[in-house]
């Protein structure tokens, strides 16, 4: 396949500017950084057609060495994600009304599993995935799945979640158009990624950057800068290390596995997971 045909050119989505400088590179891709606001972003880019296709079949046509974005259901994440919501949204659990919550990019249903084991009985808790494999999996385990996008969403929810998919998201912006539309008056928003766009050293990624399945790396300011701009007001921010000992450990099997990992000195990374927790301002 000849890449050129396939990508084009952009400028930064966050600010508009073009003056990034090569940042990182991976699978014949470049992550840029740009001069005036610091976002990391995949630059050229595949083309729209070309993201969709692999958004669908979870395989990316332009990687030709047999990498494919289908991983597995993790069980040890429905833990994770139920200590993360038990204490950033304990306001909502505490009041017993039923909620309806929409994760987006569920994946394997971890997410769907974590809230609805906090939320009052009656409660309606989904997601959407348009990745088929995936999907299908969760629905087989009785899990309400289904297979679509966003913007295709008809009904209205209390709460949106969107975990770790930023970075598959070309243009946030308008993404969060299609979040508004199916919140509620007052409605609130949950996202989680890391803050790579807040990296000096592209070194201090602790994983791959997985380019171009990964097309755009936020910094908090980038995060925060776009839900406000959108009309959210941001509730609660919490940042979480990657780099502990139980990581380390983690990491050191991940390495003798033949994985790409950085092997930092535990505690010493300026990597973070950032969790944000918005509320949609009930305009007059
Ligand atoms: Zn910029």
């Amino acid at each position: 396949m000849n890449v050129d045909l396939e990508t084009e050119i952009i400028d930064c989505p966050y600010c508009g500017r073009s003056d990034g400088v090569p940042w990182a590179e991976e699978n014949g891709f470049t992550a840029e950084k740009c001069g005036e606001c610091g976002l990391v972003y995949v630059n050229p880019r595949p083309n729209q057609s070309l993201i969709q296709q692999a958004v669908k079949t979870g395989v990316h046509s332009d990687v030709d060495h047999g990498r494919t974005a289908v991983t597995r259901r993790v069980v040890s994440k429905v833990a994770y994600y139920k200590k993360i919501f038990s204490s950033m949204f304990d306001d909502v659990w505490r009041d017993t009304t039923t909620i309806t919550w929409l994760d987006v990019g569920a994946g394997y249903g971890e997410i769907v599993e974590a809230v609805a084991s906090l939320a009052p009985t009656g409660s309606e808790i989904e997601g959407i995935e348009p990745m088929h494999p995936k999907a299908e999996h969760a629905r087989a385990r009785g899990l309400n799945i289904s297979e679509k996008y966003l913007h295709e969403v008809r009904e209205k929810f209390d709460f949106v979640s969107l975990i770790n998919v930023y970075s598959h998201i070309p243009d946030f912006r308008p993404f969060l158009k299609d979040v508004q539309a199916v919140l509620v008056d007052g409605g609130e928003f949950f996202l989680e990624s890391g803050n790579i766009g807040d990296l000096i050293d592209s070194r201090e990624v602790p994983t791959e950057l997985d380019l171009p399945d990964h097309l755009v790396f936020a910094g908090e300011k980038h995060l925060t800068g776009c839900l406000t701009d959108a009309g959210f007001t941001i509730v609660s921010v919490k940042k979480l290390r990657k780099d502990g000992l139980v990581n380390f450990a983690k990491n050191i099997i991940k390495k003798l596995m033949g994985r790409y990992v950085m092997l930092a000195i535990p505690y010493t990374s300026n990597y973070r997971s950032i969790l944000i927790r918005a509320k949609l301002d009930v305009v007059p």
